[in-house]
Formats: structure tokens, C-alpha cells, sequence
């Protein structure tokens, strides 16, 4: 359940209330399966993560720190 538009190969998030392109806080709930690999010592590494699936929960403007304020712009040199 989130109001932000997920960005496409031909789109990029802006912020509606000052322009920003650039910078946002994503605030991210993610279903990762993790191989974990633990060495002799217990030691442990993960070697592979899948996402299974990701939801974003409202992402922040770092200019203005609107939430939410967020709209789909064509990237420059997209095909329209
Ligand atoms: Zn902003």
C-alpha cells in the first residue's frame, strides 16, 4: 500500500514541491532470502541475497522533506 509511483526505464522520480531529481530517503520493507555461509570459526557471510519481495513505504524528499510529494518525469533522452 504506498502512493509513490514506482520509477520506470523511462522515468524518475521528482518532487513535486521543490524539483528535487536527486535525493530522497526511501524508507523500504524487503522479504530477502539470504544464503549465509559460516566458517569454521562461526564466521558467517552472505553470499546471496534474494529479494523476494520489496515494498516502499514513503520516500522523503532531502531538500524540502516533503513525504510523498513524489511524481513520474520522462528521463532527458527517454523515447517518448
Ligand atoms: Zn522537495
Amino acid at each position: 500500500m504506498t502512493t509513490v509511483p514506482q520509477p520506470t526505464d523511462g522515468t524518475r522520480w521528482r518532487c513535486t514541491l521543490c524539483g528535487n531529481l536527486t535525493r530522497f530517503d526511501v524508507t523500504r520493507t524487503s522479504k530477502v532470502v539470504e544464503y549465509v555461509h559460516l566458517d569454521l570459526a562461526g564466521e558467517s557471510t552472505v553470499e546471496e541475497r534474494e529479494v523476494v519481495s520489496e515494498t516502499i513505504e514513503s520516500v522523503r524528499c532531502r531538500w524540502c522533506n516533503a513525504v510523498d510529494q513524489i511524481e513520474l518525469v520522462d528521463r532527458p533522452g527517454a523515447d517518448s
